[in-house]
Order: C-alpha cells, then structure tokens, then sequence
C-alpha cells in the first residue's frame, strides 16, 4: 500500500497501541548537509536516514515530537516526514546504517509515546471545553520532552481556567471513548459537520472526536479513552499575544509533578511545625515577627546614632560594626537634613578590600579630595554621593582614619 501523509493508513495509525512489528527496509542513506538543515540536533552526529515498507514510529508533526525506538540494534533518534522529493516518505534517523531489503524488528520507545499520547489527548479537551465555553481557538501547540503549552487567541483569568480544568477533569474520570473517523472529504461541507482545524484541509480528513468535549482534525496518535489521562493540571498562566499561555500537565507528569510539590510542603510543615494547610498564615506570622525584629533594629540604631549624630560641625564616621551596615548608612544620609545647611557628613563602611562611602551635604572640595587623594570612584547629586574607595595596601582601618584626619583637617582650614 503506497504510503501518503493523506492516507492514514500507517500502523500508528490504525494500530495506535502497537509497539512492535516486524518490517523491510526500503532504503538507507547517511545523512548529508542538507539533511542535516532539516536536523538542526544532528550537526556532527553519523546517522541514517532509513524508509521502511510500514511503520510503528509517528513522524513529528502537529505539535508532537517524532517516535524513538529501535530498529534491529539501531537506535531510531527521530522519525519525520521527508521534504521535496521524499515529501511523502517516512524518515527514521538511525545511529547505524541498515541492510536495504532486510527484514528488522521495530521496537517503540513506548513509554515516551504513551506520555506523547496522555498529554496530547487532554490538549484536545481542553481546547474543546474552551472553544465550547468561549469560541477561542488553540493557536500553538507544542508538546516538548517535559512541558507543554498550549496558547489560545483570547484573554482568560486563573478562576476562568480553573473551572476549565475541573470539566476537563471530569470528562476524564468519565472515561469516554476517544474515537477516529476518516472522510473521504472534509465532512464540513457534505455532512455538515462542524469540527476544529488549524488549517483548511483538502482530501481526506482524519477527526479525532471526544463526546461533549472536542471535534478535532489530527493525524496523531491518541489514546482510544480520556481515563487513561488520569489527571490534568495547569501550573502556569501567562499573557500571550492577545491571549494567554497555558502550561499543561497530564497524565504521568500530573501525578510526578504532584508527588514533587506534596514533598516540598511536607519540608514546610516540618520547618514551620505546622499541618500544610496552616503554612500560608504561618508565612504570614513569620514576616510580620520580622517586621517587628528590623522595627525594633532601627529604633536601637536610630538612639544610638542620635548620640553620635552633631549637626553642627562636619562629621566623618567609620562604622565597623556588625550593626551597621551599607542599608543603615545610605537611610541616615537620606535622613540627614542639619538645621543649618553646609555642615557635611560622610560615612564609611567597610567591605571588601576597601571602604564603601556615603556623602550628605558634599562640596566640590571633599569630593576632590575623595577622588583625588584617596582614588574614590562614584559621585552623585550634592545631597547623596556613594562611592568606593580601594584600601590597596593599607587595612580599611588605616584607611578610614588618613580620610578623616585629611577631610576634617580641611574643615579647620
Ligand atoms: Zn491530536
């Protein structure tokens, strides 16, 4: 039987459960630079190129990856249609060259298949389910090796797609027949029957239909029940284009990627000694304990700079303590505003391998002398300047006081 993308009639297609079958090799070739465009993945790799009589292996397309699997002993890496000449041929790309005419076994990477399946199939119900509640329409697919998503052309809210996950769930606990229907011709014209596409088709049409969840034209394989999906989750909404972005899980990622979040609140409850449903206001009391602690670390800062703090004179600090640090220094700069204006006030604060400095009420002098003298790198407006300034070979401490005594040494003047 010839085979054609139109047809319909390869194994995978009839037999989507199929993960084994004897088959002739047709034709084996080693891939040349212009096969290589079409594998982008394959740069430097060796590999074959093989067309066999039938196949078990899916070829990528509409969203779905290429089937991997083995051929004989050769690992098969991807399976696609071919292009220009070979547009209607089958191509499994092979680590090892085959013997044309030999008969091989053909063996599917079936549990990758399987996954391609659960989370293809709930991607039709919950396109269906929203094209039914909303009229928008699923304008990208793509089915990875670990995510999938799934863009509508219309504006959803989390409660909208929520309500969408709980009747997509539903129609899978229902466990309903997941049934194939080719057409001769696009059954929208002659039978008048309604279904979703991407794309306007021509010949024969392959419908993939799911009772009072979706009609869909598709040439995968899907599984023959929405039961063996199990569960369907969204773990992310986003905007996209003019509508949104919907990651999906389904199936064996579903309960993966719940098995994974269940472990992370049961660390949470164990670090909050709390039941998982009281984490979140346990949060709550935690950051608000916090707030009261930096409260209380300001009231003690701010009493003890009030001592230091004269605003009659210039003041050069070096604050090498653990209870100041670069935060404390840049609010009190902020803060400071001397009744009379003129009276400078520069902090250092030590860090590595040099001092970081904080300037209130800066003149074009103190700044040059910074800059200077001491190689200061930063500046800003008069009110607030920040900056560093190398220690080179002298400590921070030694640093600090030759700044001061040259700056306060100026003031005198
Ligand atoms: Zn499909």
């Amino acid at each position: 039987m010839k085979v054609s993308k139109k047809e319909f009639n390869q194994i995978y297609d009839l037999e989507p459960y199929r993960k084994e079958a004897g088959v002739s090799v047709l034709s084996c070739e080693k891939i040349n630079d212009e096969d290589r465009r079409h594998w982008p993945s394959l740069t430097s790799q060796t590999a074959y190129k093989v067309v066999l009589d039938k196949t078990i292996f899916y070829p990528e397309g509409g969203g779905q990856l290429g089937d991997m699997g083995l051929l004989g002993d050769a690992q098969v890496l991807d399976t696609r249609w071919g292009y220009g000449d070979s547009s209607e041929s089958i191509f499994h790309l092979t680590d090892k060259a085959l013997d044309i005419e030999s008969d091989v076994s053909a063996e599917l990477d079936w549990d990758r298949r399987f996954d391609f399946m659960q989370q293809h199939s709930a991607e039709h119900i919950l396109s269906g389910i929203c094209h039914k509640h909303y009229g928008y329409d699923n304008v990208g697919f793509h089915l990875g090796e670990d995510n999938t998503t799934l863009d509508f052309d219309g504006p959803l809210t989390w409660e909208q797609v929520r309500a969408l996950i709980d009747e997509a769930n539903r129609v899978i606990w229902a466990d309903r027949p997941i049934k194939v229907r080719v057409f001769d011709e696009d059954p929208s014209k002659g039978e008048g029957i309604s279904y979703r596409s991407k794309i306007e088709l021509k010949g024969k049409v392959r419908l993939i239909q799911i009772d009072d969840a979706d009609l869909c034209a598709c040439a995968a394989p899907h599984l023959s029940s929405t039961g063996q999906i199990g569960l369907i989750l969204v773990t992310k909404l986003e905007n996209w284009k003019k509508g949104v972005r919907l990651h999906l899980l389904a199936g064996k990622r579903a309960y993966t990627y719940v098995q994974e979040s269940q472990k992370i609140l049961d660390d949470l409850s164990n670090l909050f000694s709390l039941p998982i449903l009281s984490i979140p206001e346990g949060i709550a009391k935690q950051e608000e304990r916090l707030a009261q602690s930096q409260d209380r670390i300001y009231q003690g800062q701010n009493l003890l700079w009030a001592d230091l703090l004269n605003e009659d004179t210039d003041q050069v600090f070096y604050l090498d303590s653990p209870l100041f640090d670069s935060d404390f220094a840049k609010r009190q700069i902020k803060a400071y505003k001397p009744e009379k204006a003129g009276h400078r006030l520069l902090i250092l604060i030590p860090v590595n391998q040099g001092l970081s400095f904080y300037l209130a009420e800066s003149s074009p002098l103190w700044i040059k002398i910074l800059r200077e003298t001491f190689g200061a790198k930063g500046g800003g407006p008069p009110q607030f300047s920040q900056g560093f300034i190398g220690a080179k070979e002298l400590n921070a401490d030694t640093l600090a006081q030759a700044i001061k005594d040259r700056l306060l040494a100026e003031s005198v003047k």
